[in-house]
């Protein structure tokens, strides 16, 4: 397929009008073609206005309907082959094998979400059925569901050209839910982006869906994406990304004369703390396996490890030698972006320079573009409390190790932590009870916590959490992973005293959808092959 450079309103393919960007190779620093030009407010008024024109018809499909679209999706989607391979390694320096998986995740979630749409348990139907003879007073009959909340604004990330991008899982659980969505495409994967829009507008067509369900913006975030995020027909957002542009759009949501809630995922350093018996019993594994964990993918995982927490001591100072020789021998990886290996550069310069942290080890110099050097840092636990500067998010293949003198120092350290993704937890029999001490406080700062294993690689199941307190995420009682992430684009209505006709189908007192209801406080057995 030839790329056009062309934005997608509903089914029509628009140029934009404003300031052009080009995809980079990061591996060269080479501008790739096509030229996209940047949408106009007309744009996102045009965008926003068919969604929302397609909201009502789109939102009471069939549940069978909406979920044979998602699969659509993903044939599309594997329909386009290698050339959406090639583009997305050539704007990403991914390598093609990890864009492989990548796209086969992407089509497993679109599925995933075709089987919760038809399974119909979100819905969460309620029925209390009417008690005219109460006393003292009659009750009405009370019925809810779950109904979507209106048109999503999707911000895909740069780090998932694939799987949090254009057709990801924001998308794919807001459509799950009955939302249209407008995405504000990524600058950094501009035509893997149009590929990927294109399948989905085909997919939109053969599945007769209502053109307004997805459109694609280009252009950039503090104009199209801030329009976007400010049109009163979006009533939520889907963001990864930088903490500043999440703030950014969170700020944006709430000037609204209607806030919307923006479910952002920004910045966490994923602590992973060693305990005295694990440390002890295999140093040299726990070295490996968080080597292999902090440099996977040039560090540019939401999860990468960025903090090691443990005791001072011979094990922990074996810990970090075999750490050393670990990571001198691996080779420097391209990086998403030029903006990004910048960030990291600054990143990695400001650890270096700051006088109560020490390099344990580096990996090794690349010689071409945009190549990230993998990193490791030591402070002790004192500095860590002290300096703030110390938990900022270093994105990419960086982490600090803070040595604590004591285990009442590992509390405070994991007291003062922020909100995270993941904490990791590596353990031994001996060390259970200090661990569970600890649970509670861990609890409140991380979404997942993960024993002897590394937070990097998320499942994408029904109860995976891939979300946290602030800054991980912008609303910790939500996950953007897992099936669970529909959530967010559902809100509940409840009909009372509705005359059956006039009920939705979901609701009717013969449960023609066959759903398990929670009926006068009873959950029902499944009524599904009846
Ligand atoms: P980003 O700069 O936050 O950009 C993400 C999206 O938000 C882009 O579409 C961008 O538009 C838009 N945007 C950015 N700032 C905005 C603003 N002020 N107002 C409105 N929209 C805005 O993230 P990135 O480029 O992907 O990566 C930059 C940094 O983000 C990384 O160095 C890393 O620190 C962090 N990051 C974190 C994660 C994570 O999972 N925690 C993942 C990826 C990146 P444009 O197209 O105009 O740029």
């Amino acid at each position: 397929m030839t790329l056009t450079g062309h934005m997608l309103i509903g089914q029509h393919t628009v140029a934009g009008n404003r300031a052009a960007i080009h995809g980079i190779n990061p591996a060269t620093n080479a501008a790739l073609e096509p030229a996209y030009a940047g949408g106009s407010a007309e744009h996102v008024e045009q965008a926003c206005a068919l969604a929302w024109a397609a909201l009502d018809a789109y939102r009471e499909t069939t549940l069978s309907a909406r979920a044979d679209f998602l699969e659509s999706i993903a044939a599309e989607i594997e329909a386009l082959g290698d050339e959406l391979i090639n583009r997305a390694h050539t704007e990403t320096g991914l390598p093609p094998a990890r864009l492989l998986g990548e796209r086969g995740r992407t089509c497993q979630q679109l599925r995933m979400f075709a089987r919760t749409v038809r399974a119909g348990e979100w819905l969460d139907v309620r029925v209390d059925n009417a008690q005219p003879q109460r006393q003292p007073l009659p009750r009405s009959d009370l019925r809810q569901r779950q109904i979507a909340l209106g048109p999503v604004a999707v911000f895909g990330a740069s780090n998932f050209p694939l799987a949090f991008s254009v057709a990801g899982g924001d998308t794919a659980s807001a459509l799950a839910a009955g939302c249209p969505v407008v995405v504000k495409a990524h600058s950094a994967h501009p035509g893997t982006s149009e590929l990927v829009g294109r399948a989905l507008a085909r997919a939109v067509k053969a599945c007769g869906m209502p053109e307004g369900v997805f459109s694609l913006l280009y252009g950039s975030g503090r104009e199209v994406g801030i329009a976007l995020v400010s049109d009163p027909r979006i009533k939520a957002v889907g963001f990864t990304g930088s903490r500043a542009g999440g703030l950014a759009l969170i700020q944006a949501a709430q000037a609204r004369p209607e806030p919307i809630p923006v479910y952002a995922e920004m910045s966490s350093i994923n602590p992973v703390l060693l305990f005295p018996a694990a440390l002890q019993n295999r140093a040299q594994a726990l070295a490996e396996g968080f080597v292999g964990s902090l440099t996977l993918g040039a560090g540019q995982f939401c999860t990468n490890p960025g903090l090691v927490i443990a005791r001072k001591g011979p094990a922990l100072d074996e810990f970090m030698a075999a750490t050393a020789k670990c990571i001198e021998t691996r080779a420097a990886q391209t990086m998403l972006t030029p903006g990004i290996y910048n960030a990291y550069e600054s990143a990695v310069k400001a650890l270096a320079e700051n006088a109560s942290a020490r390099i344990v080890a580096a990996g090794q110099i690349g010689t071409g573009a945009n190549r990230g050097q993998a990193h490791v840092f030591v402070t002790q636990a004192a500095n860590f409390l002290s300096d703030h500067n110390l938990q900022a998010e270093a994105f990419g293949a960086a982490s600090l190790i803070v040595q604590c003198s004591s285990d009442d120092e590992i509390r405070q350290v994991t007291e003062q932590l922020e909100g995270q993704l993941t904490v990791t937890l590596h353990l031994d029999d001996a060390d259970l009870e200090q661990a569970r001490s600890l649970l509670p406080t861990l609890e409140h700062k991380a979404g997942r916590l993960l024993v002897n294993g590394w937070p990097t690689g998320v499942e994408v199941c029904d109860a995976m959490v891939h979300g946290g307190p602030f800054p991980a995420t912008s609303d910790a009682r939500t996950t953007s992973v897992g099936t669970a992430a529909i959530l967010r684009f559902l809100r509940p209505v409840c009909y009372q005293d509705f005359p059956d006709s006039l009920l939705p189908a979901a609701l009717k007192q013969a449960n023609p959808l066959h759903l398990r209801r929670l009926l006068d406080g009873q959950r029902e057995a499944s009524n599904h092959g009846e």
